[in-house]
């Protein structure tokens, strides 16, 4: 099966202003097509500098796809560029230069000078129309590889890829198909997850695994290639099988639902409602449930409630309790599951106090120690979990615990 370059061109794409969203419309095309996207550039509106870009890309895949640059101006090189890299003539096609003559009369324009570097094509190459702008594509096939040049502006290359590139595609490409799995893993670190299921997918090549790690959030992704969709299928779940294994309930999803929509799914499935109250992560908790579309419908609410004060005033945690105790402590977690169940009526309550640092704790709850308190239907429960961090990854380790917790509590309860 060929492999694919992308090459955007446009010196546009190099500024802090533009990004090249052309390659991601292609590589969902090709993607679906069983063509597997190795390597994307960008080039800037260099002649030689892209002829270079594209013999290499021409030594290294089959299919080759270019975006931009063809326009009628002085900096639009991309044709020379790939006449210079194929070491072919452009040549002048009086019926491109009499479309493009008719396009603008019909728009009731008078066409410039300019637009007649628009009707070279490359020697041997088939012309795509272009019904969306004046600039045709070229089609260049040779020794069982093809190059496109496509037009930049995005609506113009989706229309000419969709009509002109992928029947062609369709009839060269030996039939294959991708099927990708992304399992998503919480309350693990990812060198102990890849210890535990290196010795499952480094056996394959096919599928591709990648893995992708963020605070305590881990995704592993699996693409198969294979002749048919039902090959890729079961190949692709041969090896995310003994994976989902290894790891167990610490798997979340394997469509790649975020963590707040698999808890949030699960709260809407047993018709339950949540509110929270937020200490240490300071609204994060809520704002990932509230990420999620839909999420009123289980979400009522919560407390964002810093201070001892709040904690009393918002949530009726009883002073006793904090002076016995301090805000950081299971008792105090506790209690303000319960303060915010009671005051919202929700049937969960999620719940978290700690300390953030890098300053504050103390010997027994040192920065970086938070616990979480869990109060719903005949349950009340706190747990202390304590991570060497650094402030920002404190809370953010700390949010994806109250939100996996709340999911383990919501498969068990
Ligand atoms: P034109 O005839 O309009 O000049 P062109 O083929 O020369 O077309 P460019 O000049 O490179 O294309 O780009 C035209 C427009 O399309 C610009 O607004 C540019 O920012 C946008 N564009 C070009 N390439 C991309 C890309 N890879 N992703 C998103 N937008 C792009
Ligand atoms: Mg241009």
């Amino acid at each position: 099966m060929p492999d694919a370059e992308i090459i955007a061109v446009g010196s546009e794409m190099l500024t802090p202003q533009k990004i090249d969203t052309n390659s991601l419309f292609l590589t969902g095309q090709l993607n679906a097509l069983g063509v597997e996207v190795v390597r994307k550039t960008v080039v800037g509106d260099d002649r030689a500098r892209l002829a270079d870009t594209l013999r290499h890309a021409m030594a290294h895949a089959q299919v080759i796809v270019l975006s931009g640059g063809l326009g009628p101006t002085e900096d639009d090189v991309t044709r020379d560029a790939a006449a210079l890299a194929l070491g072919r003539e452009l040549l002048f096609r009086q019926e491109l230069y009499d479309a493009i003559e008719a396009r603008f009369r019909r728009m009731n324009r008078r066409m410039a000078e300019v637009n007649r570097r628009q009707a070279f094509l490359l020697e041997g190459a088939e012309p795509l129309p272009n019904d969306r702008g004046t600039a045709p594509g070229q089609w260049i096939e040779r020794d069982g590889f093809v190059v496109m040049l496509l037009p930049g502006p995005p609506h113009e290359l989706k229309s000419m890829f969709a009509r002109e590139c992928l029947p062609r595609l369709e009839r060269r490409l030996p039939h294959q198909a991708i099927r990708s799995i992304e399992l998503r893993v919480a309350g693990m670190g990812e060198s102990d997850l890849d210890q535990l299921i290196a010795p499952v997918y480094t056996k394959y090549q096919n599928p591709a695994t990648t893995i992708l790690a963020a605070a305590s959030d881990i995704q592993i992704h699996l693409r198969a290639r294979c002749r048919t969709a039902e090959e890729a299928e079961a190949l692709v779940e041969e090896v995310a099988r003994p994976i989902e294994e290894l790891l167990g309930d610490r798997v979340y999803s394997r469509d790649g639902a975020t963590l707040e929509a698999v808890a949030g799914r699960m709260l809407l499935a047993r018709g339950e409602t949540l509110c929270v109250a937020e200490s240490i992560t300071g609204g994060m908790v809520a704002q990932r449930i509230t990420s999620v579309p839909g999420s009123s419908k289980y979400f009522l609410g919560g407390m964002l409630v810093y201070t001892d004060a709040m904690k009393e005033r918002l949530l009726g945690v009883e002073r006793a309790l904090l002076v016995e105790h301090t805000a950081v402590s299971e008792p105090v977690a506790k209690a303000m599951a319960v303060g915010a169940r009671a005051r919202t009526g929700a049937a969960w309550a999620v719940s978290l106090t700690g300390y953030a640092g890098p300053d504050g704790g103390t010997e027994q709850n040192p920065a970086g120690t938070f616990y979480i308190g869990i109060a719903g239907p005949g349950i009340l429960e706190a747990r202390r979990l304590q991570y060497a961090a650094d402030r920002a990854r404190v809370r953010a380790l700390a949010t994806q615990a109250a939100l996996d917790w709340l999911r383990r509590t919501l498969m068990r309860a």
